[in-house]
């Protein structure tokens, strides 16, 4: 352990950033206005719930509004304070630049544990914050678009969205005032495992780099890969799950709220998650060891460490025990700034969040499109893709007078459906992002990490927006 003091969250986000820009060019102040968060609006209201006035605490932030709208979720948890949303509101800003998703930076959050409400009165309460936050545009179409984050998800986003509509009865776009709905209120196909997915884009994407695997002490592909993953919730599920289900890793660890379970010859996600639902935690799964000290997985053997949970749980008190040759972040900020350091001389490979977990606001930036178009994505070209790829086969078929196989001919008969471009959308954003953070890695004399790489990528980016503004 180490006698340095912990950096708070955001503290850890502009040490990252100020190690980035020590390494740019940028006019005098540009730096400082792009580092700084523009506003934080801090709401205190009560609902009367249980016979009694309640009150809430809740934040939006804006970091930068170099493109509107901007963009980030709401978090809904017992320990949520302006220094977290300011942190995560930041890392949304460079997280869309490097993803190329045409936003600014924001998050939202709510003191509150949403379990410790019934789904009646948490309706009641998100609708109240989320009054609060329309009527000053701090939701709104095209100023501020929220998507679900911890302890929020599509129901969440449904009540919102039709907050909205009831406070702006005549706004046709008003459903892209949130993203992350149902599919049946507007959502998108792919959303809600969106996050999840482009993790496992961005593992695969790793994985075919020869040199980058090198670099990471590694060899061969995803399959059989020993993973530990923090946090079995919407992002950990649906990582976990992929990568088990379809390139092959073996999940042996999981750590959740209550202890982590684990098992070298591989977890199945799926029954762990059913387990988790019926029982209420991981403990007592059959065949698994489980430890009631959760944590203290995460300093197990494994290949890949998937921290998916919450903020600094990799720190300067476990940096130096950690064993993964590679740590993805899916949860925001879950490596300190401190350990980070420590990391990276270990020659750890840390895969960074803003990279990492962007496959959410990839698919909300395709979700906020479709509002506004107000189609679903192949409604037009699915069935003329379909006739067209058929002529041909059948001209081939005339042609050679042999008929091609049965299953060729039903996959490349079928024309795109809204889940099958949202996937590719995804995928092509995860590879593209990746290379050119890979790109200044390899290139920069000055830059030996994924992390570096990443800000540098989108400050340049950021900095270029506010230059073409005249600023
Ligand atoms: P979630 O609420 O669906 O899941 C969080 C999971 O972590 C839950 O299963 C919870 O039980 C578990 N957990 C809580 N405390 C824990 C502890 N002490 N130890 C182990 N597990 C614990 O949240 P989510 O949406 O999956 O978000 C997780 C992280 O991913 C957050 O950092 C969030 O900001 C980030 N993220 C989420 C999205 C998204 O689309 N949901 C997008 C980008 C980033």
């Amino acid at each position: 352990m180490s006698d340095q003091a912990e950096a708070s969250f955001r503290q850890s986000v502009d040490m990252m950033f100020n190690r980035a820009v020590s390494l740019m060019d940028l006019p005098p102040g540009l730096e400082e206005k792009i580092r700084v968060c523009n506003s934080t609006y801090t709401v205190r209201f009560g609902v009367k719930l249980r016979g009694r006035m309640q009150t809430f605490t809740g934040y939006r932030s804006v970091h930068s509004e170099h493109m509107e709208p901007v963009k980030g979720g709401i978090r809904y948890a017992g320990n949520v304070n302006q220094d977290e949303v300011e942190a995560l509101a930041a890392l949304m800003t460079y997280k869309c630049a490097l993803v190329e998703a045409p936003f600014g930076g924001s998050k939202g959050g709510l003191c509150i544990d949403p379990l410790e409400w019934e789904e009646d009165e948490l309706e009641r309460i998100t609708r109240r914050f989320a009054y609060e936050l329309i009527k000053r545009d701090l939701i709104h179409p095209s100023q501020n678009v929220p998507a679900p984050d911890m302890g929020t998800g599509e129901r969440e986003m449904a009540w919102i969205a039709d907050q909205f509509s009831r406070m702006n009865t005549t706004e046709i776009d008003a459903r892209a005032c949130v993203t992350g709905k149902p599919r049946h209120a507007h959502g998108i196909a792919g959303r809600v495992e969106a996050t999840g997915r482009g993790v496992q884009y961005a593992l695969q994407e790793f994985f075919r780099h020869p040199d980058d695997i090198k670099a990471a002490n590694l060899s061969g592909t995803l399959d059989g890969k020993k993973v530990i993953v923090q946090g079995l919730g919407n992002v950990g599920y649906h990582a976990t799950k992929f990568l088990e289900e379809e390139d092959g890793a073996k999940i042996v660890g999981i750590i959740e709220r209550n202890g982590s379970i684990h098992d070298p010859n591989g977890l199945p996600t799926e029954r762990v998650k059913q387990y988790i639902l019926e029982n209420g935690g991981v403990r007592g799964f059959p065949g698994a060891e489980y430890n009631a000290d959760g944590a203290a997985l995460l300093e197990g053997d494994c290949e890949i460490l998937i921290p998916a949970a919450f903020e600094g749980c990799i720190n300067l008190c476990n940096a130096d025990r950690i064993q993964a040759n590679v740590i993805i972040e899916a949860a925001n900020g879950p490596v300190t700034a401190g350990a980070d350091e420590i990391l990276r001389k270990k020659g750890c490979m840390i895969i960074p969040d803003m990279y990492a977990n962007a496959g959410g606001v990839t698919v909300s930036y395709f979700e906020w499109v479709k509002n506004l178009s107000h189609i679903r994505f192949g409604r037009m070209q699915r069935r003329q893709e379909e006739a067209r790829h058929k002529l041909l086969i059948d001209e081939m078929e005339r042609m050679t007078g042999t008929s091609v196989s049965g299953n060729f001919k039903e996959q490349y008969l079928k024309g795109a459906d809204e889940l099958t471009l949202v996937r590719s959308g995804l995928d092509d954003t995860m590879r593209i992002a990746y290379q050119a953070m890979a790109e200044v890695w390899r290139s920069h004399p000055k830059v030996s990490d994924l992390r570096t790489a990443a800000y540098l990528v989108s400050i340049e980016r950021v900095a270029g927006a506010y230059k073409a503004l005249g600023l």
